[in-house]
């Protein structure tokens, strides 16, 4: 079958909710346009300033695709770009598939494994908030002060989804475009709006090597109520093609609009909190600091 767009190439790609069969050429561009579109509307980029990137170690494959395609997009503003994995055994691989420019630097966050306060007993949620924390307490001068992260759309529903089934109504709210903690650090969700389904194809396309070991080996640990709502999440979309995902994210926030407004936003990762600190950030984040006095984490810079 060739491509519904150039009508030229073989379509390799059902665009979802759509009836489009695309090349990969003409799908990266369709991909590309979205990804632009989030950060315009995100409204927290300048021009010449500085812009990071997190790399999520489950997420690996998807954060290089989100490096591609920015390096294509900030040419044109001179931003300056940082990039931050979190460590991982596929840091090394990842580096030297990607390449370095000239005008970026990268880093490796480095969490200090602390057997009595171990993050992965939190799930996903737990680690994504406390990683946020700790990338909120970098200096600005080597983030600046929007951090984009490669979580796509079942992802981000899958986090408020299942908090709320937990009870743990800080999980709430963080499907939203642009997370921003009171300490003055941005981070957008680049692939909001887009469904996993496609960043893992576009993760898979670009880096196949990265992606098959991403999957095999770095998947965060789920804690019960993830697992679940995955299921949920999963059999609905069996069903409904995946249109489900996105009428739960509008249900999602209108929950939050109803309940929102008697929560407050934590101070470091600036997700949906009870009190000023939520309550990942304040085990593994505050009360560490305080006993420790100093941060469970390093800042590493890749050469
Ligand atoms: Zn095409
Ligand atoms: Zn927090």
């Amino acid at each position: 079958m060739k491509c519904t767009k150039c009508g030229k190439k073989e379509a390799i790609f059902k665009v979802p909710y759509t009836n489009y069969f695309l090349c990969a050429d003409c799908y990266s561009t369709y991909f590309y346009k979205r990804l632009k579109r989030n950060l315009s509307r995100s409204n927290v980029l300048s021009y010449g300033g500085k812009l990071s990137v997190f790399v999520p170690r489950s997420f690996t494959a998807e954060g290089l695709v989100l490096i591609k395609i920015l390096r294509q997009i900030e040419r044109k503003y001179n931003n300056k770009l940082t990039v931050i994995f979190e460590s991982s055994p596929i840091v090394r691989k990842s580096l030297s598939v990607l390449g370095k420019l000239p005008s970026e630097v990268f880093y490796s966050l480095e969490i200090v494994d602390d057997e009595e306060k171990d993050i992965s007993h939190e799930g996903m949620l737990g680690r994504l908030r406390v990683v946020r924390g700790m990338l909120s307490l970098l200096d600005k001068n080597i983030t600046g002060n929007a951090i984009v992260l490669p979580l796509c759309q079942d992802v981000l529903i899958l986090l408020e989804l299942s908090s709320i089934l937990g009870s743990i109504v800080e999980g709430i709210n963080e499907g939203v475009l642009v997370i921003s903690s009171s300490n003055g650090t941005n981070f957008i969700n680049a692939f909001s709006g887009i469904s996993c389904y496609e960043t893992s194809f576009m993760a898979y396309y670009n880096f196949p090597e990265i992606y098959e070991f991403q999957i095999r080996n770095l998947n965060y640990e789920k804690n019960i109520y993830e697992k679940y709502t995955e299921r949920i999440l999963t059999d609905a979309s069996r069903m409904q093609s995946g249109e489900v995902i996105f009428s739960v994210n509008k249900s999602l926030s209108w929950l939050y609009k109803e309940r929102g407004s008697m929560l407050k936003k934590c101070k470091y990762c600036g997700g949906t909190s009870s009190s000023e600190v939520c309550r990942f950030c304040k085990t593994y984040l505050d009360m560490y600091i305080s006993e420790k006095n100093t941060p469970p984490f390093k800042l590493i810079s890749l050469e």
